[in-house]
């Protein structure tokens, strides 16, 4: 079933239910059940209806891909192709994806529970990394050394070899490009592990690198869970580099694999507990309490670099956080096929039940709830916007990630205490400002422990900037050309010259 622009929840609905899933691994070129036999199911958090059972990858599919990978890097059509070639095949991936972004929007949203509107900004972001990188790399260009006549110094990029790129739930397909565009452009195989909560996109993709021309071997997707197929990647000494996107805990755990295995590189990109200053001299506070609200309400909470601790001047902290909660009241969840909804669905009962914790310890603990904090009506696992105020740093609320839609608002005095309230946390992801006051700004933007500052905005970005985290964040760079040098090593070839 094809509807070429769905605008309204019976159109998505419609599509919904004429959609087929992929639900079979995808190894060297082909569409395979589990080694074992073995399946998971998937459900749809909106509606708690199962979608599918997919296949259970464990150790033998990891080893059988690895030994895959490892061919078809050596095999050499892809990892020695012309980089301008590569490029093409990566931009009718992304054609490919453009024509089919709708149903790839679908998959996200009917197995997470995100808004479809929010899930076709995935689209976008996905499809946008895959050109972006796709167009950089016949554009990078090796080095000459300036050494003495008698020698040419050349430093040559070349690929890895094989990567493994395990990513989250929280926006599927998105993560994913930003992790295998660049690595796949570098000229690497690369092994996706999509998370065992969010498989189907991913297996619908591999369906789209086949058609695109992409040599077999070179991209495969091994669906499963963390401690089967993800550490049996992560273990492999035939895997030279983890590109992983997830919590600080298992990012942990990745770097112990790596160390017990072959010093493989593991670039991560962790958790984040996000400070957001308002200051009081900002001038449009509706406008700042609207962008404050959706920081952290956005895809439900479950953002890497959601606002979660808002640190507020405390003169104007009253008369904002009752902006906060005016703008939160119009974000409430709704069917996530209706393009109107704010926020969607947990994404699954052990998520959601987190999340309620942290609000009853929230309450327990002594903040003020200021909006929100019981869930709705099951069968959907669905909890409104939340709010609390009074929040200290000694409180779970206030320092954990908690990933949910729940807001800590503190209280600030000085500038001092602002910077010394926001470094405070093992993360050190994201941070907001906002202010008018330039010579502040300038101040406050450099002291900010934070792998990005958004200045008078939030989540602002493009391709063109680098996304990552600094401390328990995490150490990788996604998107912009950089990322492309973490899936490339440096030769260095030393030419003597006759003389
Ligand atoms: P998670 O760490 O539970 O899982 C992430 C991936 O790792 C999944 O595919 C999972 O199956 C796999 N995994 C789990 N245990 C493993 C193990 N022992 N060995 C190998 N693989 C294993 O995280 P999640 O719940 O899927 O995602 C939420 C987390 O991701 C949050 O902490 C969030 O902040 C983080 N995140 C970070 C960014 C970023 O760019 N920094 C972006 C999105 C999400």
């Amino acid at each position: 079933m094809r509807i070429e622009a769905p605008k309204t929840r019976d159109d998505w609905q419609a599509l919904a239910a004429a959609l087929t899933f992929e639900t079979r691994a995808f190894i060297d070129d082909e569409s395979v059940a589990a080694a074992s036999g073995e399946t998971f199911e998937t459900r749809n958090p909106a509606t708690g209806e199962v979608l599918a059972r997919v296949a259970s990858c464990d150790a033998a599919d990891a080893e059988v891909a690895v030994r895959h990978a490892r061919a078809a890097f050596a095999r050499g059509d892809w990892s020695r192709l012309a980089p301008g070639k590569r490029k093409k095949v990566l931009l009718r991936l992304a054609e490919l994806m453009e024509a089919h972004k709708n149903e790839l929007a679908l998959l996200d949203t009917l197995d997470m529970g995100k808004p479809v509107s929010s899930s076709l900004g995935d689209m976008a972001g996905a499809i946008g990394c895959l050109r972006y990188q796709a167009e950089c790399i016949d554009k990078l260009y090796g080095e000459v050394a300036p050494t003495g006549e008698e020698t040419l110094a050349l430093v040559l990029r070349e690929p890895l070899g094989v990567v493994a790129a395990i990513v989250p739930w929280n926006f599927p397909l998105m993560m994913t490009a930003w992790k295998i565009a660049p690595a796949l452009a570098a000229g690497n195989s690369v092994i996706l592990k999509p998370s065992e909560k969010s498989p189907l996109s991913a297996l619908r993709l591999a369906q789209l690198a086949k058609e695109a021309g992409l040599p077999r071997g070179v991209f495969q997707v091994l669906p499963g869970f963390g401690h089967t197929v993800g550490q049996a990647l992560a273990l492999s000494l035939e895997v030279d580099c983890l590109a992983f996107t997830g919590s600080t805990a298992t990012g942990k755990q990745l770097m112990q694999y790596a160390g017990a295995s072959n010093l493989k590189r593991v670039y991560l990109e962790c958790g984040g507990k996000s400070p957001n200053l308002v200051f009081a001299d900002c001038k449009d506070l509706d406008r700042v309490a609207k962008h404050a609200a959706a920081a952290i309400f956005h895809n439900q909470g479950e953002v890497c670099i959601a606002g979660s601790r808002l640190l507020v001047e405390n003169p104007i902290r009253e008369a904002f956080v009752e902006k906060v909660l005016v703008a939160a009241e119009r974000m409430q969840p709704g069917d996530p096929l209706d393009p109107a909804s704010f926020m969607g669905a947990i994404v699954d009962r052990a998520q959601y039940e987190r999340v309620l914790d942290y609000i009853r310890r929230g309450v327990e603990e002594g903040a003020t709830l200021r909006t929100g904090g019981k869930a709705l009506d099951e069968p959907g696992l669905f909890i409104p916007p939340t709010v609390f105020d009074g929040v200290s740093d000694t409180m779970a609320i206030g320092r954990e990630e908690i990933f949910g839609p729940v807001l800590a608002v503190f209280g600030f005095d000085t500038e001092e205490e602002a910077i010394a309230l926001a470094n405070d946390s093992v993360y050190g992801l994201a941070a907001g400002l906002w202010s008018q006051d330039i010579d502040r700004i300038m101040r406050v933007t450099r002291r900010l422990a934070s792998g990005q500052v958004f200045v008078n905005n939030w989540a602002g970005g493009d391709q063109t900037m680098p996304f990552g985290g600094v401390k328990q964040s995490g150490n990788g760079r996604d998107k912009s050309h950089h990322s492309l040098e973490e899936y490339s090593d440096l030769k260095s070839v030393w030419i003597s010259l006759a003389t």
